[in-house]
């Protein structure tokens, strides 16, 4: 049933090493599963997605958020008649490489490598599936699908492109990937807009009020208050989500499918040779969405609190990258065994492997260890008084 532009395993480019093929599984199927048992995957649980891991329990986190582009992605993929499966993998492995601490994390560890190629969490994405999970007696990493991998990479530099190959090749060429990794790539987008508006209000950041400039928001939020009445926040806020997602989803699928019609793509290579993507809002849809997410930008992601929390959250991954650099003897036994003694670009890239696999709570374990308890980072009790209404 798979429409002739879907990723299908009989063209596959497939395996770095090859295996037998799976008795009751598809190939991506298998793929899905060698993710969702990889120790990347569990340690998204206690990953920043905007909020700080112990902010409160009710908020989003690096794995909740992981399962919400998922849904979103595998509806989207079943409505055009792709590669359901493939879209669930790369759903499921696209944030595996986050640095603790969401964007700042992110941004700390990328200054701290700027010497040495920077830090890109796409990029640490790929390299923990090829390379860093272990597990497997024939070969590093989980030796996933080409298709998988290339979903996975969805920004890259130039510069760290050139490095990588085939798989490097569409940033070079501005081309595009698959149709399922263009899937993944929005789904991400969509889920974390509205959940970020949702935990914002659920943490009284934000007010829906800040939003009224969108126009399909205000609808949205309209008709929630005239349906749900007097019922609370809680249920107003869940409306106004559910809402806009669907909206937004059904958007994306009708007008994505008119795009692929127009475009007419016999295979998958017609595909990757476009520059233009076939996955995409309407030109309303996409207006009202960038409105949407400036104003998340000004009133959620630049809150004072949030700052702090960013400031933070930098400083742990600065001086612990400055101590393990200074001081490899403080690492743990198995990752100084895998330096280079001298060569400061190995010892950079395994310091930057180990931070980067840290969870939030075990970023701050190890800075209380390494700094000492006078040094230790505060507690994030910043959003100690954000209840759950
Ligand atoms: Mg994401």
């Amino acid at each position: 049933m798979l429409a002739r532009y879907a990723v299908k395993e009989s063209d596959c480019i497939g395996r770095q090493y090859q295996e037998p093929c799976p008795k009751y599984r598809s190939e991506f199927q298998r793929d899905r599963d060698r993710i969702i048992h990889s120790s990347a995957f569990r340690r998204l649980e206690y990953k920043t997605q905007v909020f700080v891991h112990p902010s409160g329990d009710m908020f989003r986190t690096r794995l909740t958020h992981t399962l919400e582009v998922t849904q979103i992605g595998r509806t989207v993929a079943r409505a055009l008649q792709v590669n359901e499966d493939l879209t669930e993998a790369i759903c499921l492995a696209h944030d595996l490489g986050h640095a603790p601490f969401g964007h700042a994390g992110q941004d700390a560890l990328n200054h701290c490598m700027s010497a040495y190629g920077g830090f890109e969490h796409n990029l640490h994405s790929l390299r923990l599936v090829d390379h860093l999970e272990t597990g497997y007696h024939h070969f590093n990493g989980l030796n996933l699908m080409y298709e998988t991998r290339e979903g996975i990479l969805k920004h890259c530099s130039k510069r760290n492109a050139k490095k990588l190959g085939k798989i490097g090749e569409r940033f070079l060429n501005n081309q595009n990937p698959s149709i399922e990794a263009q899937i993944a790539n929005i789904a991400d987008e969509i889920a974390y807009t509205h959940h970020d508006l949702d935990d914002g209000i659920r943490a009284r950041i934000l007010k829906p009020e800040m939003f009224f400039s969108v126009d399909l928001f205000k609808e949205v939020y309209q008709i929630a208050q005239k349906q749900t009445g007097s019922s609370s926040i809680r249920t107003l806020r869940h409306e106004i989500k559910r809402r806009l997602i669907d909206i937004v989803v059904t958007d994306l699928i009708e007008n994505s499918r008119s795009r692929i019609e127009h475009t007419d793509p016999k295979r998958i290579d017609d595909l990757r040779q476009t520059t233009n993507p076939m996955i995409g809002y309407s030109h309303v849809t996409a207006q009202q969405n960038l409105a949407l997410k400036k104003l998340l930008n000004k009133h959620l992601y630049r809150f004072h609190e949030v700052n702090r929390m960013a400031f933070w959250a930098s400083r742990i991954i600065k001086e612990l990258f400055s101590a393990f650099m200074d001081s490899p003897d403080l690492l743990p036994e198995h990752i100084q065994q895998r330096i280079t003694k001298h060569d400061l670009a190995s010892r950079a890239q395994h310091v930057s492997d180990y931070i980067a696999g840290m969870t939030d709570r075990y970023a701050m374990l190890e800075h209380g260890k390494v700094f000492g308890p006078n040094h230790r980072s505060r507690d994030p009790d910043l959003y100690s008084h954000m209840e759950d209404k």
